[in-house]
């Protein structure tokens, strides 16, 4: 790929050995490097990290909003626009059409490096200068009418999405990636082929869905956890290839239809009632330890046709990678938030069809671009921000060829001295408020515990409470009895008490699916769906398998496991912590259970 590599004759490279045990200088705690961490690290010319994998991935999504939104004015046409940046922040900040046109020039910005002082501080300087792009998509360009979405690209009328891409007519969601992805509401995690979904997490090829969580081919259910090639079932959890069933048990067509039309899922009240009953009952089987599906040698969750990937979620078709999480086609790379179709990739948020994007943020269609911040197809480049199809660029001044890599090297070797080479962005240094990003979804802390380690903390997220022109409790059961007056009306969330409305197209998908309106805003949608989905975390832990059921005592085998009476001895990593409710099964007795 990469159309050329850097002279590498003064970069020192770390020396490959077996596991080495360092202590984290973030955290304190002790972590391992193994020999597979050392060759990328030399592949790729960096020093191995001072921090711990948790801890660089709190530093990177530190510097990662996905959903906190705000409304400001755009800084050269004045228009009211939508942004990832409260109009408090001293940024420059221009809109989609201004960013992206030739009214201004990125190099305008461009200065020369001061070896007398560190580099954050000189690339932070150009950042707080350079104008940022108010939201990461792009509409317009690869995507039609998705002007509010964060990290969208290749979409069409999609609305309050974000981390997506190739998906058409979709809201509320986050980490959904297309092919083939239609009309996906309120879900996260959802891959190619699914049509009409809601509700959901970590899905693929399914239609016509609402509730249903790490499943494949569904057709017609609801509230189903782990089943694969069903259709018309309703609560149900790790089945394969049956119709017409209800809490696992089968059911005549008639007798399913009478039950589903019972439990009134098309009313609010209905589906309370049946998404607690799903809750308990779903802890009365065994789960599969992860979800790796056609995966070799893989650690991580939410996996499907992947090769060699360590402590990774949320990905497919990827190869040779560790600590990544949510995208696909990945090869040969280490520690990113979201990412695509990207090669020897390091550090980076979003990187995007790029090759040797190291210390990255939405760096999309570049080749050997380091310390960058929205950039886009350039070669070459270190320390700049908002370049687009620019070489030989650093701190954006533009050089020749030789000079660029001459002075590149200068710089590592100065950074490797201030000890900045090889570390990502420091937290403390980025645009957001720790609370304004998903580091605090992933590691959440105080504001007190925000402050202590000096990052900054958002009191004033923008948003009414008490302008409801309407009361949730006046709202009606089912959505057959909702007019097109509601688009007018204002609501608030039971839970937090934010306003929120009602869109068109939403009302349409509520329309088609026979949904209830929501009751809470689409952030406690988001925090609720968060706190279903398994933490992208892995703990080592036994087969809760113990002879014939589960140690708990609430599950009995269906049949004779390959380990007889005695405690299956198999153990795995896994994102359900020990202490967690669920029975958790080894690969062997989870198969020897869902025939
Ligand atoms: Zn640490
Ligand atoms: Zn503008
Ligand atoms: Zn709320
Ligand atoms: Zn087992
Ligand atoms: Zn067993």
């Amino acid at each position: 790929m990469g159309p050329e590599t850097p002279s590498t004759a003064s970069i020192s490279s770390p020396q490959a050995s077996s596991g080495q045990d360092r202590v984290c200088a973030n955290c304190k705690e002790r972590f391992t490097l193994d020999p597979d961490d050392f060759s990328f690290y030399q592949k790729i010319e960096v020093p191995a990290p001072r921090f711990c994998p948790a801890c660089r991935n709190q530093r990177r999504r530190a510097w990662r909003n996905d959903i906190s939104f705000y409304k400001r004015q755009c800084d050269l046409c004045k228009k009211n626009i939508v942004s990832l940046y409260s109009p408090d922040k001293t940024l420059t900040v221009y809109c989609q059409k201004c960013w992206w046109s030739d009214a201004w020039d990125p190099k305008a910005y461009g200065r020369d490096f001061d070896f007398s002082r560190p580099f954050f501080e000189q690339y932070r300087e150009l950042q707080n200068v350079v104008p940022l792009i108010a939201l990461m998509n792009d509409d317009g360009i690869g995507s039609i009418n998705c002007e509010y979405t964060q990290n969208v690209s290749s979409a069409k009328n999609c609305y309050m999405v974000s981390s997506s891409w190739k998906n058409e007519e979709c809201a509320y969601d986050m980490q959904i990636s297309g092919p083939e992805l239609r009309e996906v509401f309120d879900s996260l995690d959802i891959f190619q082929k699914c049509e009409m979904v809601y509700d959901s997490i970590f899905l693929e090829s399914c239609y016509r869905v609402r509730n249903c969580y790490r499943s494949f081919a569904l057709v017609d259910c609801a509230f189903c956890l782990e089943c694969r090639d069903c259709q018309d079932c309703f609560m149900c959890v790790g089945l394969r290839r049956k119709r017409y069933c209800f809490k696992n048990k089968q059911y005549t067509k008639e007798e399913y239809e009478k039950i589903l039309a019972e439990y009134r899922l098309d009313t609010w009240d209905g589906r309370e009632r049946a998404r607690k009953e799903f809750q308990e009952f779903i802890l009365e089987y065994p789960r599969e330890f992860a979800i790796l599906r056609n995966c070799v040698n893989c650690t991580g969750d939410q996996m499907f046709n992947c090769k060699n990937m360590k402590y990774s979620f949320n990905v497919r078709g990827s190869e040779d990678t560790a600590y990544f999480e949510n995208g696909n086609i990945i090869k040969t790379g280490y520690d990113m938030a979201t990412g695509g179709e990207n090669e020897e990739c390091y550090e980076g948020i979003t990187p995007d069809n790029d090759y040797r994007a190291l210390f990255t943020i939405f760096s999309w269609k570049n080749s050997h671009a380091e310390y960058c911040e929205n950039c886009h197809s350039g070669q070459n480049l270190f320390g700049c921000s908002s370049l687009r199809g620019a070489k030989y660029c650093i701190l954006n001044k533009e050089y020749t060829k030789e000079d660029y890599h001459e002075l590149r090297i200068r710089i590592v070797e100065h950074m490797k001295k201030t000890g900045e080479y090889g570390e990502f962005f420091p937290a403390k240094l980025s645009h957001f408020c720790y609370n304004e990003t998903t580091a605090q979804m992933y590691f959440p802390i105080t504001k007190e515990e925000a402050l202590a380690k000096g990052y900054r903390w958002q009191d004033s997220f923008q948003f009414t409470t008490g302008k409801e022109t309407i009361k949730v409790e006046a709202l009606p059961q089912t959505i057959a009895e909702v007019g097109d007056g509601i688009m007018k009306e204002v609501l608030a969330c039971t839970n937090c008490k934010r306003n929120y409305i009602i869109v068109h197209q939403e009302l349409q998908f509520y329309r088609r699916m026979n949904l209830p309106l929501p009751r809470q805003c689409f952030y406690c949608r988001n925090d609720e769906r968060m706190r279903l989905r398994n933490p992208f975390r892995l703990w080592q832990r036994q087969c809760d398998c113990k002879g014939a059921g589960s140690t708990n005592g609430i599950y009995a085998n269906g049949e004779p496991h390959f380990h007889g009476e005695k405690a299956c001895p198999n153990t795995f990593q896994t994102p359900y912590a020990p202490e967690r409710p669920e029975i958790v099964y080894c690969e062997e007795c989870y198969q020897a259970e869902v025939v």
